[in-house]
């Protein structure tokens, strides 16, 4: 095969490996957790979480300082429990997966910030348009190294949680998750054929709130390895 430029393939670090996760695409759920449902003016009673996606390319590594994103002026951070699919049987069967096939294609786990211009996110939504511009921009989603499921164990009980500049703005727990990871694995693969290299954001807890230029973000899930992103101080 022969391209007409190297083609860049978004990748993911793998704890304790040399080799790399390569990211195939970026799926993320809105409103998995009731609270969070609420705070952004939502009911979990009568609506059921819904799926958006970010581009590949939109994955940063883990310890990075990032430029602080143009065109807003209300960026929220979303600390999120990020599961990445692979596996033979999900290459063979992507699509209508039961629990059982969800829950065997998942690779492993990771820590993620659904970085959000709330701004153009709340404009979208007031003139039903996209929200591309809102959530899938550069550097948007930054994740940590992917524990495999075989090192992390039982990831339903644990603590999800986010601090910025050392402050807690964001806690819950996994097992609050509206739709559980099997879950919403098999309802994505409802709409999708999913393949190896797709990453699935799974939703923030409650505490969404505003970063600003200078910032550190720290976002962990027990058992996995903390992730943490800087932001450029203001020139
Ligand atoms: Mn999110």
């Amino acid at each position: 095969m022969k391209y007409l430029f190297d083609p860049a393939i978004p990748s993911v670090a793998i704890v304790g490996q040399a080799t790399r996760f390569p990211v195939n695409r970026i799926y993320c759920v809105g409103r998995n957790y009731a609270a969070h449902a609420r705070e952004m003016g939502g009911s979990p009673e009568r609506e059921s979480p819904f799926f958006f996606s970010k581009p590949a390319n939109a994955v940063t590594d883990n310890g990075v300082t990032l430029p602080f994103p143009s065109r807003t002026q209300d960026l929220h951070h979303e600390v999120e429990l990020v599961v990445a699919l692979s596996g033979e049987a999900l290459a063979a069967k992507g699509q209508e997966l039961s629990l059982e096939e969800a829950t065997a294609a998942i690779y492993g786990y990771a820590v993620g910030i659904d970085f959000t211009r709330r701004d153009l996110q709340a404009e979208a939504k007031e003139k039903s348009r996209p929200w591309d511009t809102a959530k899938g921009f550069d550097n948007s989603a930054p994740v940590s190294g992917i524990t495999p499921v075989a090192q992390a164990g039982e990831i339903a009980a644990a603590n999800i949680s986010l601090h910025v500049n050392g402050e807690l703005r964001q806690q819950g727990m996994i097992s609050d998750l509206i739709w559980s990871i099997p879950e919403l694995i098999a309802e994505l693969s409802t709409y999708y054929r999913l393949c190896p290299g797709d990453v699935i954001f799974t939703g923030t807890p409650a505490g969404v709130s505003a970063v600003v230029p200078g910032d550190i973000m720290e976002g962990r899930v027990d058992k996995l390895e903390t992730l943490k992103i800087g932001f450029s101080p203001r020139v």
